[in-house]
């Protein structure tokens, strides 16, 4: 029999070692749920404010709202928001992502000017109330590898670019991310919403939310009258929303990645993936449905 002080010192060392052993074997950051889905929205479309956002409230869902003052943002208030909303939206909760200002195409030739139009969008952030933001969208889906130390040096965690290369970008389609194996700085859209897309390429995308994966997907205006090729109507966005609720998805906005993701973990090369999935799986495997090409290419 031992004495109580031993028997409770004993009880403490076995926790101790308990807590140890859980520590070692469980990963930093906590598994990633099934049904875990990223919600993003491009080019500060007014539609995201009058639209997007009281459905968004209804479901308690999060999301990101990718900000570039480029196309007619300074003079065409219809089709565009105010800073003021965009400080609204931030006040809701949401977060306010970077875009860069005049809408980027990011190629080894424009690099250089990638900080300054990063850093004028932090500037009006910060004049506005919201946060330097810590997520960014690749203008247009183009991605460089050169343009990744500059995201980081201005405190950018994770950066979405489009479907491609995996998927050719006119059929809206796209692959999971993998955490680990997909850089943060190049997490892939798994669904890029087109006029085309019914409630059965958004429930085609979020199906790959399991084993790990996570879907990102990517809007544009919920309408948007200044890029057609890219709209969704406010019927549709309702009705996908509100599945996604009736299914229990989890909603988050990309920083919100930083509670599963261990972002300290970094495939050595970015790329590999990218080519690993372009030769394993077949495109008609990962593109939705029912998409079509549009019959003519509207520049993105
Ligand atoms: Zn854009």
């Amino acid at each position: 029999m031992l004495h109580p002080a031993r028997r409770s010192l004993a009880t403490l060392v076995a926790a101790i070692s308990l807590f140890s052993f859980f520590r070692s074997v469980m990963p930093a950051a906590p598994a990633v749920p099934d049904k875990l889905v990223v919600l993003t929205f491009d080019d500060s479309s007014a539609s995201h404010y009058a639209v997007a956002r009281p459905v968004l409230k209804r479901y308690g869902f999060g999301a990101t709202f990718f900000i570039t003052e480029g196309f007619t943002f300074p003079t065409n208030k219809k089709d565009y928001l105010t800073w003021g909303q965009i400080a609204e939206l931030h006040r809701d909760g949401f977060e306010i992502g970077n875009h860069t200002r005049d809408h980027l195409g990011i190629t080894e030739k424009t690099v250089p000017r990638l900080a300054e139009q990063l850093a004028v969008i932090a500037a009006r952030c910060r004049e506005q109330g919201i946060p330097t933001p810590v997520s960014f969208a690749w203008p247009g889906n183009k991605f460089h590898l050169a343009a990744l130390p500059v995201l980081q040096q201005a405190g950018i965690r994770f950066a979405r670019r489009g479907g491609e290369p995996e998927v050719p970008y006119a059929v809206g389609g796209g692959v999971a991310y993998e955490p680990g194996a997909d850089h943060p700085l190049l997490i892939p859209t798994t669904g890029d919403a087109r006029p085309t897309w019914s409630l059965e390429n958004l429930q085609r995308a979020v199906a790959f939310a399991r084993d790990g994966r996570i879907a990102v997907l990517q809007f544009h205006g919920v309408p948007d009258g200044e890029h057609p090729w890219v709209n969704t109507p406010r019927e549709r966005f309702e009705e996908y929303m509100a599945w996604l609720h009736a299914e229990g998805f989890t909603v988050i906005a990309m920083r919100d990645l930083a509670r599963y993701v261990d972002e300290k973990s970094l495939p050595a090369n970015p790329l590999e993936i990218m080519e690993r999935r372009k030769s394993a799986v077949p495109p008609a495997a990962v593109a939705p449905p029912t998409a079509v090409a549009p019959a003519t290419r509207l520049p993105k």
